[in-house]
């Protein structure tokens, strides 16, 4: 089993300043107050209780797969999630819930329902972090995401000191976002996913991995056919953590794709007279959804573009900002992602937003 970290660091309780960067897929982000290791839900709440005594600012930290730290840091106490463990909590003809606490490293629980053949997750394979993440930005990839099967998640409320549960009606999942994302307040302890019992996968809605794995878009292919080609795709642009590719050192995608509504999407395609074959997708209600890779790439950014201290975008994935020589500083990561976000703006009219949560950073 893995560990939720995407570089294992000493852990545990310290009460001096730790850089933030040793547990940060970036390998990014200046010193935290202090850290504490949370190893169950009572744990987490514990944690976050003693530091409210203490009248310290918390960050929940698990993977640190999709945050940006400040070069100074955070002040106050980081909790590390580190909780592990699922189980089936109901069952109902195919289908079965599974309740996986919050630090159960994503990828595995993707391999445990794949092994255990329940059909929902195995498009999200090869994502790094924690379950307990998954629904702050109702993760997505391929064609799924986990808005589709979670059903509610248990969470310990911060205004109020309670424990209890959000429905997944409650959560407000949209497109990398939910009610979770950009608020402090509530602390997800277990998440529940409802799972189909199944060989076989959902219908591949995603057109590269449906031409990959040989079947149109609709047709359902065995779970682990759908795993393998899914964590080969992801490979292939450096969406998959591998300590010895410099790409990977990274939070994923560093912007969203742009959703316009429609008088926007007019003004845009005005200014795009002349280049053809634009990618778009609908969006929801009247909205429509552009494809920030290639906005980028074509303001003038390619694959491999540098910026300052050895920060680059990822050689094999426009949307990839990368820590590349291992030695740059936030400052250096943010005034990439500034030039990308003004130059896409003054080419096309159109605002790039980060899809990480900066912390004690903007760009
Ligand atoms: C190479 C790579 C590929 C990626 N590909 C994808 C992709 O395909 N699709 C996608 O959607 N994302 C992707 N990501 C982004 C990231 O992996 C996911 O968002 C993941 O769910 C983050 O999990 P984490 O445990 O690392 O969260 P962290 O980075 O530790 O935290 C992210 C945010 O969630 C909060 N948080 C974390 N745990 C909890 C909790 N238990 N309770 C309350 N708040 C919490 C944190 O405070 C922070 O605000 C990718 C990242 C990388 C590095």
């Amino acid at each position: 089993m893995s560990d939720v970290s995407a570089q294992p660091a000493a852990e545990g309780h310290t009460d001096h300043p730790v850089s933030l960067a040793e547990y940060t897929t970036l390998r990014l982000g200046g010193a935290a107050g202090r850290l504490e290791t949370a190893a169950s839900a009572e744990e987490i709440v514990q944690k976050v209780q003693e530091a409210r005594l203490r009248d310290e600012e918390v960050l929940i930290l698990a993977g640190g797969s999709n945050v940006v730290v400040g070069d100074a840091g955070f002040p106050g106490a980081v909790v590390l999630v580190r909780s592990r463990g699922l189980r089936v909590v109901a069952e109902d003809g195919d289908e079965v819930t599974v309740r996986v606490e919050a630090g159960e490293p994503w990828d595995d629980l993707v391999a445990a329902t794949v092994a255990n053949g329940w059909s929902g997750l195995e498009c999200l394979s090869g994502i790094p972090g924690s379950a307990g993440a998954t629904p702050i930005q109702n993760v997505g990839a391929y064609g799924q995401e986990v808005a589709e099967t979670i059903t509610g998640v248990q969470v310990y409320d911060r205004t109020d000191g309670a424990v209890g549960r959000i429905d997944a009606a409650d959560c407000g999942f949209a497109y990398r976002s939910s009610v979770f994302k950009y608020s402090s307040r509530w602390v997800v302890l277990s998440v529940d996913f409802r799972l189909v019992r199944s060989p076989l996968s959902g219908p591949v809605r995603y057109a590269e991995l449906a031409r990959t794995l040989g079947v149109e878009v609709g047709d359902r292919v065995p779970l682990a056919d759908a795993r393998a080609t899914v964590l080969r795709l992801r490979a292939g642009k450096g969406m998959v953590l591998d300590p010895a590719d410099p790409d990977t050192r990274s939070v994923g995608s560093f912007f969203t794709n742009p959703v316009l509504d429609r008088e926007s999407y007019e003004l845009f395609r005005g200014r795009i007279a002349g280049l053809e074959k634009v990618p778009h997708w609908p969006g929801a209600g009247d909205t429509v959804k552009l494809s920030a890779a290639w906005l980028i790439e074509h303001a003038g950014f390619p694959k491999g573009y540098a910026g300052p201290e050895g920060v680059a975008i990822s050689s094999k994935h426009t949307l990839a900002l990368t820590n590349r020589s291992g030695t740059a500083s936030t400052a250096a990561l943010v005034a990439l992602a500034r030039d990308i976000r003004d130059g896409v703006h003054a080419r096309f009219g159109v605002t790039l937003h980060p899809e990480p949560v900066l912390i004690n950073c903007t760009i």
